[in-house]
């Protein structure tokens, strides 16, 4: 096939990270680490298939990371990282890539910019090091003293994607497996190539301890920004046996008039969410002229809305309801709209709230005529 392939080294159990969960499936702004390194070279045009090599025990816990994803079948992994790779790299021997491109799963930051300068910098070399330059000034102890002042010229921090010629660096690992080396550079210079520098990124960090993974949290909050959309809707009382009211069909004496099922709250909540990413409005959306959303059911509304959340790289993270009217009473369904809810925007229930309240008896909503409902979202946004 010649090309890029991305080799994602994912069979890591995470020993200085503690816990059961290895890191690489841990949460990270409501997706697991290892989606967002998969998704990084997934959706990376020079790129032309990523594999993960796992370890066999994940094997579920990686299905669900590389949901929707377009990348190969994972492969399982060795006692060492290099036992891993080395059996990533045999298992891609098949596809005859030009160059692969190996990268740690706990290294979700990273950007396209680096990504690039590796693959530019192979046009040339057989292998590439991403690096970024050491600012601190280091120190040798001993017995809890300074010894020395080492000096940082020439020292470089290594990071990954590591990139190779495919043939060479494959042969490389056949050449030193066992060896135990701790990147995929050491195993080519070991096996005598000459291992060429690019820049790397500040931002790809690696995440190896709870603590990483807290400021790697922090890291991706601020690579976005949070944004509220408000929703309102009314629907007027007809004749029926029951309100369909946040996706739960409500026993009453009346029904709601309206194009679709005339469920107020969603509509409401649909509006909200367009709003909170400037996409519109419902109508907009699916307009009431249009015969396909005669009777439609509402959720497919909010569902579409927060497919195109997701389509921008976002989430929704939290939202709130608020449904006014006399009756039906509202409360003894609450339960079940939240519950409904989290179902349809695949969020969990404590980011939902629903509410209620009456207009003591004033207005349209007082004299029973219809249900008015409110909605407030906030989505975050990459920016
Ligand atoms: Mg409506």
């Amino acid at each position: 096939m010649g090309g890029t392939v991305a080799l994602i080294v994912a069979a890591g159990r995470g020993r200085r990270f503690g816990g059961d969960l290895p890191k690489q499936y841990h949460d990270l702004a409501g997706r697991m680490v290892l989606r967002h390194t998969l998704a990084a070279f997934a959706t990376n045009p020079q790129i032309n298939a990523v594999r993960a090599v796992i370890h066999p025990d994940d094997r579920q816990l990686y299905d669900i990371a590389a949901t929707g994803l377009p990348v190969l079948d994972p492969v399982d992994g060795g006692a060492s990282r290099q036992d891993s790779v080395r059996f990533g790299l045999e298992s891609l021997e098949a596809l005859a890539p030009d160059r692969v491109l190996i990268h740690d799963a706990a290294r979700p930051f990273v950007d396209a910019g680096t990504i690039s300068r590796v693959i530019a910098a192979l046009g040339e070399q057989d292998a590439v090091l991403p690096v970024v330059p050491v600012a601190d000034t280091l120190k040798r102890g001993q017995d809890g003293l300074v010894i020395d002042t080492v000096s940082r010229d020439g020292l470089f921090r290594a990071q990954t994607p590591q990139g190779f010629r495919f043939e060479r660096i494959l042969a490389a690992h056949r050449a030193t497996a066992g060896q135990e080396l701790t990147d995929d550079a050491a195993v080519a210079e070991r096996a005598g190539m000459r291992v060429a520098l690019v820049a790397g990124a500040e931002d790809n960090v690696k995440i190896t301890t709870a603590a990483d993974l807290e400021r790697a949290r922090r890291l991706f909050e601020g690579a976005g920004e949070i944004r509220t959309g408000s929703g309102y809707d009314v629907h007027r009382f007809s004749e029926g046996d029951g309100t369909w009211l946040c996706g739960i069909k409500v026993p009453h004496e009346f029904g709601l008039l309206g194009h679709s099922d005339a469920d107020v709250g969603l509509h409401a909540l649909t509006d909200a969410l367009l709003g909170a990413i400037a996409a519109g409005d419902i109508g907009h959306h699916f307009p009431p002229s249009d015969p396909r959303w005669k009777g439609a059911p509402s959720h497919l509304f909010l569902a579409h809305a927060a497919t195109l959340i997701a389509a921008r790289g976002g989430r929704i993270v939290n939202v709130d309801v608020t449904l006014i009217c006399e009756r039906p009473k509202v409360g003894p369904h609450r339960p079940a709209m939240t519950t409904r809810l989290a179902e349809i925007l695949g969020i969990d229930q404590g980011r939902i709230s629903v509410k209620a309240t009456t207009t003591e008896e004033l207005g349209f909503t007082g004299r029973r005529e219809g249900i008015a409902a409110q909605a407030t979202a906030s989505v975050w946004l990459p920016r």
